[in-house]
Order: structure tokens, then C-alpha cells, then sequence
């Protein structure tokens, strides 16, 4: 496809519709874009902000052409949509980043072997193609290890940390059951790490890279809780993480927006841990406390338009309502309170569905210092604590 730009009027397609593709909408459509949203889910928050809606399946043949002929243009909220589907579009249009990015992205193994064999540093790992070679890959990597799935994993889900000889056969034995056709999955050393950085870069489509902040992530239950931006890590080791991520992104040869996560050890070593082709939960700061926001940069990137400023004009802590948390916070006093309070804005992602783990929405705290800010971000967990806590019978 050729690169001319892709012009305001124009329909951009999203697969996905998530709150990063309805983040990405309303930032499309703010430039004067039109949006057509694919996603099974008809809940899905991206759906809210389309010109046009599909709800198919992936594999809905009709679905694919009728979607082609209408975009000009298209990308995706998360790694997981299929690669093919992503490939047939991209002989047809502009599809950023591109299916083979996509293919190494998607699948952990080909990811990390990307990495390595580019000098870049990944934590110790061995492939297991069949539940019977962990016990030879626990051997290689030694204990303690986290085997990991190589495909559809997301937010912790998929993993399964061994911490002792006895573990091996129990984790073993759950790989066993797992039903999806020939499972694959990685086995990687636990590392003690300090803390978890990461690292936004836009590369546009001349090769321009532009990279936010490094910022700190706060998990927990293997679920982003909250963002420090910056991180609070020294300059040298910032410097560092920025260097990687974007040799990293310039070795794929990816056009969009890349959230490169690192783990920062004690000995001041740094790893990748993985890539996102596309913006990220700990990059959601952006939208108040950066000039242009990473929805808008995907916009542009995807466009094929001149890449927006990366500079951060206040330092902020993020803080990810999870689960029943957001409806606690939407009702009565709690939503008045939360309001109100100095330095704070909430997004809220309008999903009827709750389920215990599911992101529905997070509030911004801004500040003199991202520690500063990390205060108030602290007392509104404990808040909603509280506020989630089951009354006693
Ligand atoms: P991932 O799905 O790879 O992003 O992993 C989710 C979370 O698990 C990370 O954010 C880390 O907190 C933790 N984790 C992943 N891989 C490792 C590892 N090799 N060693 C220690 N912790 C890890």
C-alpha cells in the first residue's frame, strides 16, 4: 500500500472495541476521522463512539469484505485478533502495525526469540511445545520459574509461577487439561525485580520514533493497579529503559504505538519483558498529564501524519478501577467525593458487564512530582477498599 496520508473524512477501521479502541476512537474522531469498530461484544465501550458497528465473528466472511470496503485504514486495541483476518486486510489497505509485527508480537516465544537473537535482554527462557518438556525446561531454567502461555495470555491469566521441585508435576498436570488445539507455552525465569518500567514509542510511517516518559507500574494479582509518571527511578537507569525500548520497536520495524515493559532488578539490569503493539493501560496518563495523548499518536501513526509532541506537562499516577470498584465509585457520595477531589479525573468505561478483574476505568492524579501524586492515588485504593469491602452478614 502506498503512504500517502490518510485524510480527515476518511473511515478508520478498529478490531477490537475495548476502551483502548473506544480511547482511540474518540481521538479519531476529535481529528475529523469516522470510525468503524469490529468486536463480537455488542457491550464492548468502542461500539459507543462508532460510525459503524460489526459484531460478527471474526471469521464472518461477508463481515470482512463489508468492513474493507468501508475503511480507509486500520489497526487494532489489542495483539490478540487474528493475524490472518489482519493480513487479507492489509492487501487491501494501510494496516499498522503491520500482520508480521503482529505474528511475532502475538506469540511469547517468537517474541522473546526476537529479542535475543537482537542482543536485547530477556529473562532466561526455554519454549515447551507438550506438557511432558517442563520438567526438562525447569531443569534448563531452574527454580523458581514462571511458565507462561505462549499465546492469548493477558493481565496474569495463563501463568503459573513454580517455586519449588514439588510444583512441577502439579503445573504439569494443569497444562494437561488445557483444551485449546496444540498449546504451546514458555518457561522463564522468576527474577526478584525492583520494579516495572515501561516505555510508550510512536514510530510513524518515515521512521520517526518518538518515546514518552519511562513510567513505573504498580501490579497487582498480575493486573496493573497503578502508574507513577515518571517512574522514580534515576535518570541513568530512565535513559537506559527509553534506549532499549526504542532499539526494540526499530528492530520490528513497527509503524504505531509500542508499550515495551521492562523489569529493573536490584543489580541494576534491565529486561524486556514484553512489546504491546498498540497503547497500554500504564500509558492511559497521557491522555490529561501529555500534550498529545498515545490514542491520538495511534491515530496519526496509522494515518501516516506527522507524530504528535511526546512531552508530559505534569507529573501523575494513574490508579485502574477494577472490577466492582467503578461501580462504587459511580454511585452517590463515593462519585461526588472522587470529583472533587484536587488533581483528579476519571474515565469511566461504561461497561455493563462487572466481573472481578475486569478494567472499567481509572482515575488521573496530577501533581508536583509523580510521588506527590501517588498520595492521593494511595488513599483512593484504600477508599476503594472500603467502599468494595462485602458488609458483614
Ligand atoms: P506478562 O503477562 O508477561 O506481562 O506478566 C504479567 C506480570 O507477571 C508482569 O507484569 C510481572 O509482574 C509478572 N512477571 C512476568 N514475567 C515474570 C518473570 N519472568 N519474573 C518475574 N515476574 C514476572
Amino acid at each position: 500500500m502506498t503512504d500517502v496520508t490518510v485524510e480527515p473524512g476518511s473511515i478508520l477501521g478498529v478490531l477490537g472495541g475495548g476502551q483502548l479502541g473506544a480511547m482511540f476512537a474518540v481521538a479519531a474522531r476529535r481529528l475529523g476521522y469516522r470510525i468503524a469498530v469490529w468486536d463480537q461484544d455488542p457491550d464492548a465501550p468502542a461500539h459507543r463512539q462508532s460510525d459503524h458497528s460489526f459484531t460478527a465473528a471474526f471469521s464472518d466472511l461477508p463481515t470482512r469484505e463489508h468492513f474493507a470496503r468501508l475503511v480507509r485504514a486500520v489497526t487494532f486495541e489489542w495483539e490478540n485478533v487474528p493475524a490472518d483476518l489482519c493480513e487479507w486486510l492489509e492487501e487491501r489497505h494501510r494496516v499498522r502495525p503491520s500482520s508480521s509485527v503482529l505474528r511475532i508480537i502475538q506469540d511469547r516465544v517468537k517474541q522473546k526469540q526476537f529479542l535475543h537473537s537482537n542482543d536485547l535482554p530477556v529473562v532466561p527462557f526455554v519454549a515447551i511445545g507438550a506438557p511432558d518438556q517442563l520438567t526438562e525446561a525447569v531443569k534448563q531454567i531452574g527454580i523458581p520459574a514462571l511458565c507462561k502461555t505462549a499465546t492469548f495470555g493477558y493481565d496474569g491469566k495463563g501463568q503459573w509461577p513454580i517455586r519449588q521441585d514439588s510444583s512441577v508435576d502439579e503445573v504439569a498436570r494443569t497444562l494437561r487439561t488445557i483444551e485449546r488445539p496444540a498449546p504451546r507455552w514458555i518457561l522463564e525465569q522468576l527474577i526478584e525485580f525492583e520494579c516495572e518500567l515501561s516505555v510508550l514509542v510512536v514510530r510513524g510511517t518515515n521512521g520517526e520514533c518518538r518515546t514518552y516518559p519511562v513510567v513505573e507500574n504498580r501490579h497487582e494479582q498480575g493486573i496493573l493497579r497503578m502508574t507513577l509518571a515518571p517512574a522514580t527511578v534515576s535518570v541513568q537507569v530512565a535513559a537506559r529503559a527509553s534506549d532499549l525500548a526504542r532499539q526494540a520497536v526499530v528492530l520490528l520495524q513497527g509503524i504505531g504505538v509500542f508499550c515495551v515493559e521492562l523489569f529493573h532488578t536490584a543489580d541494576d539490569r534491565l529486561f524486556i519483558n514484553e512489546i504491546a503493539p498498540r497503547p497500554h493501560n500504564s500509558g492511559h496518563y497521557t491522555l490529561d498529564a501529555c500534550r498529545v495523548s498515545q490514542f491520538e499518536q495511534q491515530v496519526r501513526a496509522v494515518c501516516g501524519a506527522p507524530l504528535g509532541e511526546v512531552r508530559q506537562w505534569s507529573p501523575a499516577a494513574m490508579v485502574n478501577l477494577i472490577g466492582a470498584e467503578a461501580q462504587a465509585v459511580a454511585s452517590g457520595q463515593a462519585f461526588k467525593g472522587l470529583l472533587s477531589l484536587p488533581g483528579a479525573v476519571l474515565h469511566l468505561y461504561g461497561k455493563k458487564v462487572v466481573r472481578p478483574g475486569r478494567k472499567m476505568g481509572h482515575v488521573t492524579f496530577m501533581a508536583e512530582t509523580s510521588e506527590a501524586a501517588a498520595e492521593p492515588a494511595h488513599r483512593l485504593i484504600a477508599r476503594l477498599a472500603a467502599l468494595s469491602a462485602v458488609p458483614p452478614a
